[in-house]
């Protein structure tokens, strides 16, 4: 029997042992053959439905290593700025989007750059924009919101407020918040204006929503997420990691699994916050209990090391340019860190931390490697997220304590929509050298997952892997690039391996799970100027189509 043939194709399968082939049979949502047009066409029957791709790429659906599925699936009902710079522009698209909006208690912007205006941005700015309504603008990396003094005042914070350590409502001269709220528990009071304070726990406290929400709340979320989804499958995307999460997350996806509406597999983590007490990983222990099949699961736990280089809040072993003394700071002290991290493995779990300055990378490195002295060396894959400067002498630790490089293509400063500065002179021109790599990493053997950390930049797979094979090097640094080859793999049997799932999908070959993404051309023959350009035709996950292109 046979459900589902997919022929007429260039089938990459990411499969070593056969990595090319023309055509895949599928049946109840698995792989039965992989071959050649002769061998597979012959297994269709009457009710066998038969795509041909018409001379197009399959490839094993996308794994999307590391993004916030309802955080973006809730910002694209916001205005985007991607691409909008200076004060005319940035004042024209919000007095447009507030105007065709009027009914929303915040005007809430995404993607604004740190140099939108050309200098530091604060609610005076906004006030001239918009002097009445609540207005915020969300910096592209998610780490800072500018908002305006109605937005502040509604929030209660224009006088500031408490937050922990590495959170910062920045207060002016003048005693008043100027507007600039450093990372997620500075600015969660604003975001709260808009509604979105349930779906923004996962990423800023780890907590739950309390009291329960309501089967109304409940729906408003599922559709946040629906429209999450949808706008992942129309990029081929089949599985993601969710690199924030709490046991509502998991919930609602739940609801939506059970209606038959899930499209992609998701794992989500337990977010393991500096205040939390050890005895908190009970409930991540409970999240992976009761979460584990083909679609979704937990058995990880994500932390924050640090912030990002624009804002100084990255943690780096040298001071920054031109601010001698200023190197940030972890959010976990190292001793401490390494206390979790060793909890955390000796139950089984995978661990994820976020780690973007030298020094950050360097104390999750410390605690990976006490975990693995405390409890003995395990397939553990524990990951770093982004790396975007690394210690040369702590480049070949990844690969000797099986440390998984987890790596946005998009976010090196000028190989995507990321502007060249402010990123590059945060750096230092001394430390370019040192920064973004992937080359270096992979040849000193790490294991690298690609990934958007979408809605921090778009989720379209194809456009990353252009910037992945586009990417220039920085004055006098050296090509970090990875070739076509490397990129699909850690966009696809990497992401997999990273999480575990190397044996349900990222490779296509038979017993794996039916997950495609459908490409209208030759990906092998495509310029790399040009592969941002190409469409998915059709993605399909579990056996079932969940995108096809207009
Ligand atoms: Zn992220």
């Amino acid at each position: 029997m046979t459900d589902l043939i997919l022929t007429n194709a260039a089938v990459l399968t990411m499969d070593p042992a056969r990595p090319e082939a023309e055509a895949v049979a599928v049946l109840d949502g698995r792989i039965r053959a992989v071959g050649a047009r002769s061998e597979i066409e012959p297994l269709a029957h009457a009710g066998t439905e038969i795509v041909d791709a018409g001379g197009g790429t399959v490839l094993p659906g996308f794994v999307e290593s590391h993004l916030h599925l309802v955080l973006g699936g809730t910002e694209l009902a916001h205005l985007q700025l991607g691409g909008v710079h200076g004060g005319a522009a940035l004042a024209r698209a919000a007095l447009d989007f507030a105007g065709r909006h009027p009914e929303r208690p915040l005007v809430m912007a995404q993607g604004g750059d740190y140099a939108l205006l050309g200098r530091p941005m604060t609610r005076h700015d906004l006030d001239e924009i918009l002097p009445d309504r609540p207005f915020a603008i969300t910096s592209h990396d998610h780490h800072t919101v500018w908002a305006n003094t109605a937005a502040l005042r509604a929030a209660g914070i224009l006088n500031g407020a408490e937050t922990p350590r590495g959170h910062e409502v920045v207060i002016g001269p003048d005693g008043l918040a100027t507007g600039e709220l450093r990372e997620f528990e500075a600015f969660a009071p604003v975001i709260a204006l808009g509604g979105e304070a349930r779906v923004n726990l996962g990423i800023a406290t780890g907590g739950e929503p309390s009291p329960w929400p309501s089967d109304a709340e409940r729906a408003i979320d599922r559709e946040r997420i629906a429209r999450g989804l949808a706008h992942s499958a129309s990029h081929g995307i089949t599985s993601m990691v969710n690199m924030d999460g709490n046991r509502y997350t998991l919930e609602l996806l739940r609801e939506m699994q059970r209606a038959g509406d899930l499209t992609a597999r998701v794992r989500v983590p337990f977010h393991f916050k500096p205040h939390m007490d050890l005895s908190e990983l009970a409930r991540a222990e409970a999240m992976s209990r009761d979460f584990d099949d083909d679609w979704l699961s937990c058995n990880f736990v994500k932390m924050f090391m640090d912030g990002v280089l624009d804002s100084g809040t990255a943690y780096r072993l040298d001071d920054y340019p031109g601010q001698p003394g200023w190197r940030s700071e972890p959010l976990f002290e190292p001793a401490r860190f390494a206390e979790i991290a060793i909890a955390v493995d000796r139950l089984g779990m995978q661990i994820a931390v976020h780690a973007i300055g030298d020094g950050a990378v360097r104390c999750v490195l410390d605690g990976y490697e006490a975990a693995q002295r405390a409890n003995g060396p395990r397939d553990s894959r524990h990951r770093i997220e982004h790396i975007e400067l690394i210690a040369r002498s702590d480049i070949p630790r990844l690969a000797a304590l099986g440390v998984v490089a987890s790596l946005q293509p998009p976010h090196p400063p000028g190989a995507m929509d990321f502007p060249l500065q402010p990123t590059l002179d945060r750096i230092g021109r001394a430390r370019w050298p040192d920064a973004y790599l992937w080359r270096t990493l992979r040849e000193a053997g790490a294991v690298l997952a690609f990934a958007s950390d979408w809605p921090v930049a778009d989720v379209s797979v194809l456009r990353g892997l252009q910037a992945a094979l586009t990417r220039r090097p920085y004055d006098g640094c050296a090509d970090e690039r990875i070739g076509l080859w490397p990129s699909l793999h850690a966009y696809t049997a990497g992401g997999a391996w990273a999480a575990h799932r190397e044996g349900l999908f990222g490779t296509l070959r038979c017993g794996m799970a039916a997950d495609f993404a459908i490409l209208n051309g030759r990906l092998t023959d495509a310029a790399p100027e040009s592969l941002g350009a190409m469409a998915v035709a059709r993605t399909i996950c579990g056996g079932r189509t969940t995108h096809t292109a207009a």
